[in-house]
């Protein structure tokens, strides 16, 4: 059961405080409070959890500063729709608004290489009015001899070259607990002149540990990757497991399915799911288009399959891209022969903006 209270309550009142005393009084049920910060206003959500059923709805209804309770299915408890379209969804990062109506580009380095590379990517993007960007520092990789990521020595000089060029969110992947600390200790080492999406590979969809430590904190929002062996069910189930934990700041992330069926392409695009977890959940949903096609083959209209499977992403409404770039691809450590080049951002910038301004026409054709 959720109890919605009305925008920007108090929570120093007294009103809030004999309604949350009157809510802790209900027996056997735990309370845990989520405040999601819109772009106007603030909303708070208490989740009762535990038996519900016997709890009289009208009487909760009744307390003071409650908009309204809502009674959930069992799925996706917190991130789940629950058809109740008035419930505010989204969140601001860092002055970053991300929701299922925003749309931003996070154009980047797979794995975080040189400074002067980072200097390069980041010195384009913000050429082209770009404030947020990938940069691997953690990689997951197959083989236990293929460069690993630069780990913890990379960030003090990421996060410097972000900070100068009005780079404010950083999508960065972290494999074990300790990266989240690693983290925010040089953000805070080097004044915080950025800020971190946590990403959580495919690789480490169901490591539920995980899962709940970049849960536990409220600092960092996170982008989560689609399992790439597992039903899109188990993977908004894993995702629930972070807003279980306390952080329902969660973007969902396709990025293809490990499949046979998907060659020549690395992974079968899945982006035809986009408009399902929009209406499954309230997260915002970004594609991947780099690790779902991982090649830079193109059609005969001269445009890459990556940049096709990007466009049919944001048509079908994806609210993010996640794409890798690099100055020089054959000079990458990972990813290289999935690497957008640079003279190519300006024109994916275009086609990016072009295809969400589409979706956006569609909408409005459909829209009565
Ligand atoms: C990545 O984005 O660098 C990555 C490793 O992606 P995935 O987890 O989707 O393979
Ligand atoms: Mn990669």
């Amino acid at each position: 059961m959720i109890v919605i209270l009305d925008s920007d309550t108090d929570e120093t009142s007294t009103e809030y405080a004999g309604t949350l005393a009157a809510l802790n009084a209900l027996e056997g049920i735990q309370l845990q409070t989520h405040v999601i910060q819109g772009k106007q206003k603030k909303l708070t959500e208490i989740y009762l959890l535990g038996d519900t059923q016997k709890i009289d709805q009208e009487k909760i209804e009744n307390l003071a500063c409650v908009e309204r309770v809502l009674r959930v299915s069992e799925a996706y408890r917190i991130l789940g729709r629950h058809q109740d379209e008035r419930r505010v969804s989204g969140f601001v990062y860092n002055d970053v608004h991300f929701s299922q109506d925003t749309y931003h580009l996070f154009a980047g380095l797979c794995a975080v290489d040189t400074p002067e590379h980072v200097e390069m990517m980041m010195r384009s993007l913000a050429q082209q009015g770009q404030v947020c960007t990938r940069m691997g520092a953690y990689k997951p990789r197959t083989n236990p001899y293929s460069f690993q990521g630069h780990g913890k020595t990379c960030l003090p000089y990421v996060f410097e070259l972000a900070g100068k060029h009005g780079i404010q969110v950083i999508a960065m992947e972290v494999t074990h607990e300790s990266h989240i600390d690693e983290i925010t200790e040089c953000l805070e080492r080097t004044g915080n002149p950025t800020g971190v999406m946590l990403q959580i590979g495919t690789r480490n969809t169901q490591n539920f540990e995980l899962l709940k430590a970049v849960g536990r904190q409220q600092r960092f929002p996170v982008l989560f990757k689609r399992g790439y062996g597992v039903s899109l069910n188990e993977s908004l189930n894993a995702a629930e497991y972070l807003a279980s934990e306390g952080n329902s700041m969660v973007v969902f992330c396709f990025r293809g399915m490990k499949n046979d069926a998907g060659a020549p392409h690395r992974n079968l695009v899945d982006f035809g799911q986009v408009p399902v977890v929009k209406r499954l959940t309230r997260m915002p949903v970004c594609v991947d288009p780099s690790h779902s096609v991982g090649s830079r083959d193109a059609a005969p209209d001269g445009i890459l399959d990556i940049v096709h499977s990007a466009a049919q992403g944001l048509v079908a409404g994806a609210n993010m891209v996640l794409v890798d770039f690099h100055p020089n691809p054959p000079e990458a450590l990972v990813d290289g022969p999935q690497a957008l080049e640079l003279t190519e951002l300006s024109k994916f910038i275009d086609d990016m903006a072009a295809c969400h301004d589409f979706y956006l026409q569609r909408k409005s054709i459909w829209a009565d």
